[in-house]
């Protein structure tokens, strides 16, 4: 009888049933209807196996990476048998085609699309629907999957995701309460939508800083898709959103990018019309930064988009709207996989199409500036070179000593110096389009009204001198090997010291503390051995670090690691001065560190600092949360971290008093961006804010149809400015007397009348970026970075906080300037 069904089956050839029955739906596979539970990260990747066991020859997982919290990270490629076959020959070919390998490529005729789900935790209806929309498109359109390799990831952020989930599972009512007022509709800090260091992922594409993000750009650009897809969620209000994307557009998005967006857009228009559901397009969703899901993969060639469904954390099961609607998840997740189905679709559709249009993405022939040539620190130019092998892009070695074109420093034409450190970054590559975007020195706005920031320049962001040349500058490729000489193992001496240039020196300083080695910093320049050492320069003697063992050999174990190089001293006499007992040469203290979290504080600026401790800088910080702070013994810590936030119900009068006691026994307290809220134009303390000019001269008139654009005029949306270093003091020791800051808000204060202006704006032309045409005249002479004592301690103010999305490479030393240079009287604990 089994027999004879079996011969049935063949006779009549596969048919959609036998897909079916032998692929298990989410509902079965989960033991509940989709929609009705947010299902588990775990189960969401047990399902995608079980559909993979039941179809391997047309589902594939691959494991790209892990989280923070050790959830793997997973694509699933899902094609015709016969490209699964073929699937490494696909990809290939596809890289062929754009230029990215050598070789012919072979007439491609498949598309590539990739469907990336959840980047936003708490935005938890897409992963949901990355399960139907693999059921469905295995199921109903083995169709389209004949010239389509379909790429799915079904969580991009499953730290995020679970938390979101496991918080909601444990707060909510049974049935579910559709009050907006109940508790399971109201996350608490710090939500489910960033990953473990409560970082953005959908503002870490290009820096890939995570390593989520690390992880993925790995697999991304092995792939090189025609299509990304970016699911979201918005506010429990909105309807749908899907492209053709708001302006504005970054000027290198092709015609074909934006018709393409349009012909998808009305794809989708054509089944969410069918169902008679809400939707816009068109708006509110720009492409422009470069580090967002959907402009990412625009920049590298494909069509990039974000879908929004209304939902959000806000939204839990079901939700009574504003309108009167009871959203539910099982409705957001059918928008969501209605829309990734017909983007599969329309990719089948035009698959050839858009293997011809992809190939000319890459023709780089029309770009105005050639090559952008790099000079400086190496360690900062090493750590540029990483970035750019995160994203495949190409580096040379300059063989010329001058290059000219726009300075990056002066803001006009003109010529820097080049050595053998200096590299140079062409634009005749397949990935020149994204060389552009990264590096040119001001991004072309076609409108104000943005999403995000408008500057990131990299040879502002890394500290280098730059210049942009519209003539190709002289290059021979680097070396894969280098011909590096072994480290050599220090001899004995009385002494040895580092520079302090860049987060490498402060990473070997980290280590050097951990270890237990007492290190000295000088305040001054000195030479010794015939060599001029700069002030912040590290000095390890051996008389201080009489009681360690090894102490030599260690030293040379954590030096080889950090790839440092040190230099010898043999007497503590200087050939200049100060000698290394003068006062001038101090004790760095090993500083035992507190940072706010938790209620009040920003949770993005709280997640950069954890990160920076944690994964950059590798030394120890203690998380203090707000809410126990008041009864918190700061005794324990030298260095308080105040992160951006809002203190004003935290800090009353009692909580400030002890705050400030802290602080004349010696305490620091680092206040970064909108934690200087608290203390400006207080009792005690010379910050104040910058009085605002008078801009209303003119009568109101402003029309209600230009409020968001006229508002625009006293916005800073991320730009960069040219500021003064007082290089002499020790926040500032390892810079120059320029430092470019990125502004990312209007927020300006004075100049300090007591204490140290460390870093001010004088020039307020902006460098690169969006600032309004009144914020520009708040922002001579205010303060970038000062410190102000009181008693023993101080208070150290970063109105632009260097952290910011951790790719501002350049402001990182500053804050550990702070922490382990700045007011070096500070007790010992
Ligand atoms: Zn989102």
């Amino acid at each position: 009888m089994q027999r004879l069904l079996l011969s049935v089956i063949f006779i009549l050839g596969i048919s959609i049933s036998s897909y079916s029955q032998s692929i298990p739906s989410p509902d079965k596979f989960l033991g509940y209807d989709i929609g009705t539970q947010f299902s588990r990260h775990s189960q969401v990747v047990d399902y995608f196996e079980a559909v993979a066991k039941a179809l391997p020859n047309q589902v594939k997982m691959e494991k790209y990476g892990q989280t923070y919290e050790r959830r793997p990270l997973y694509v699933t490629y899902i094609s015709s048998e016969e490209n699964i076959k073929n699937l490494n020959a696909i990809r290939e070919n596809n890289l062929k085609n754009a230029g990215l390998r050598n070789g012919a490529s072979d007439n491609p005729e498949v598309a590539v699309v990739w469907l990336s789900y959840n980047v936003h935790g708490n935005e938890a209806s897409s992963t949901e629907a990355s399960m139907l929309t693999l059921y469905k498109l295995l199921t109903e359109k083995q169709d389209w999957l004949k010239n389509t390799v379909v790429i799915i990831d079904p969580c991009v952020n499953p730290d995020g995701r679970d938390r979101y989930v496991n918080w909601f599972n444990e707060t909510a009512s049974q049935p579910y309460d559709i009050d907006q007022q109940a508790s399971e509709h109201n996350e608490p800090w710090p939500g489910g939508r960033p990953n473990h260091y409560l970082f953005d992922l959908n503002r870490d594409w290009a820096w890939g800083s995570q390593t989520e993000s690390a992880s993925r750009l790995k697999v991304y650009n092995k792939w090189m898709p025609h299509i990304h897809v970016d699911f979201h969620e918005q506010g429990i209000n909105e309807p749908y959103y899907f492209a053709p994307a708001a302006e504005p557009f970054h000027e290198i998005i092709s015609d074909f990018q934006r018709d393409f967006q349009t012909e998808i857009g009305k794809n989708h228009a054509k089944y969410f019309d069918a169902e008679g559901w809400l939707f816009f397009t068109r708006e509110r969703f720009d492409l422009f930064y470069p580090s967002y899901g959907d402009t990412y993969p625009t920049y590298m060639g494909a069509i990039g988009m974000t879908y929004e469904q209304g939902g959000h954390g806000r939204a839990g099961l079901g939700i009574l709207n504003d309108e009167g609607h009871v959203l539910t998840l099982v409705e957001r997740l059918t928008h969501h996989t209605t829309s990734g189905l017909s983007t599969v679709e329309m990719a089948s559709k035009n698959a050839k199409r858009l293997n011809t249009e992809f190939s000319k993405f890459f023709d780089n022939s029309g770009l105005k500036y050639k090559s952008y040539a790099l000079s400086g620190n190496p360690d900062n130019i090493g750590s540029l070179t990483k970035l750019l092998l995160k994203h495949h892009i190409q580096y040379e070695k300059v063989t010329t000593n001058k290059a000219s074109g726009y300075n990056y420093t002066t803001g006009q034409q003109g010529n820097i110096n080049l050595d053998e450190n200096s590299i140079v970054v062409h634009t005749d590559q397949p990935k020149g389009k994204m060389v552009k975007v990264l590096f040119e020195p001001n991004a072309k706005l076609t409108d104000s009204l943005t999403y995000d920031i408008t500057a990131w320049s990299m040879p502002y962001a890394y500290g280098l001198d730059a210049v942009a040349s519209t003539s190709k500058i002289p290059s021979k490729p680097v070396k894969l090997i280098k011909n590096r000489k072994p480290y050599q193992p220090l001899s004995d001496a009385y002494g040895y010291v580092s520079d302090w240039n860049s987060m490498k020196d402060a990473k070997f300083l980290a280590s050097v503390l951990k270890a237990d080695f007492r290190v000295r910093f000088t305040e001054k320049p000195f030479t010794s051995n015939g060599k001029d050492f700069k002030r912040g320069s590290l000095i390890i003697t051996k008389g201080d670090n009489l009681k360690l063992k090894n102490m030599r050999s260690t030293l040379d174990a954590i030096a080889k690691a950090h790839d440092k190089k040190l230099e010898t001293i043999n007497s503590g006499f200087s050939q200049n001065k100060p000698d290394i007992g003068s006062p001038d040469i101090k004790l760095i203290n090993k500083q035992k560190i507190a940072v706010l979290s938790g209620e009040g504080t920003s949770s993005l600026n709280y997640g950069a600092i954890w990160h920076f401790f944690e994964q950059q800088l590798k030394y120890p910080v203690t998380s203090l949360n707000t809410e126990n702070l008041s009864r918190t013994n700061l005794d324990k810590y030298n260095i308080l971290i105040m992160p951006s936030g809002d203190y004003g119900s935290l800090l009353n009068e009692d909580t400030m008093n002890t705050l400030k006691d802290w602080v004349r026994s010696g305490g620091k307290v680092i206040a970064i961006d909108a934690a200087l809220r608290s203390f400006a134009g207080k009792d005690d303390f010379s910050l104040k804010y910058k009085k605002t000019e008078n801009t209303q001269e003119t009568e109101n008139l402003t029309a209600y149809g230009d409020r968001e654009r006229e508002n625009a005029n006293n916005l800073i949306t991320g730009a960069i400015f040219k500021s003064k270093i007082d290089a002499t003091h020790p926040m500032a020791f390892g810079y120059g007397d320029d430092y470019f800051t990125l502004k990312i808000g209007s927020s300006t204060y004075d100049i300090l009348d007591r204490g140290y202006n460390v870093g001010y704006i004088t020039d307020t032309n902006v460098f690169s970026g969006f600032a309004g045409q009144n914020t520009l005249k708040n922002l001579e002479k205010t303060l970038v970075f000062g410190e102000e004592r009181m008693g023993n301690g101080s208070f150290i103010y970063m109105v632009d906080n260097p952290l910011f999305r951790s790719f501002w490479e350049n402001g990182k030393l500053f804050l550990v300037n702070s922490i382990f240079f700045v007011n070096n009287n500070a007790f010992e604990l």
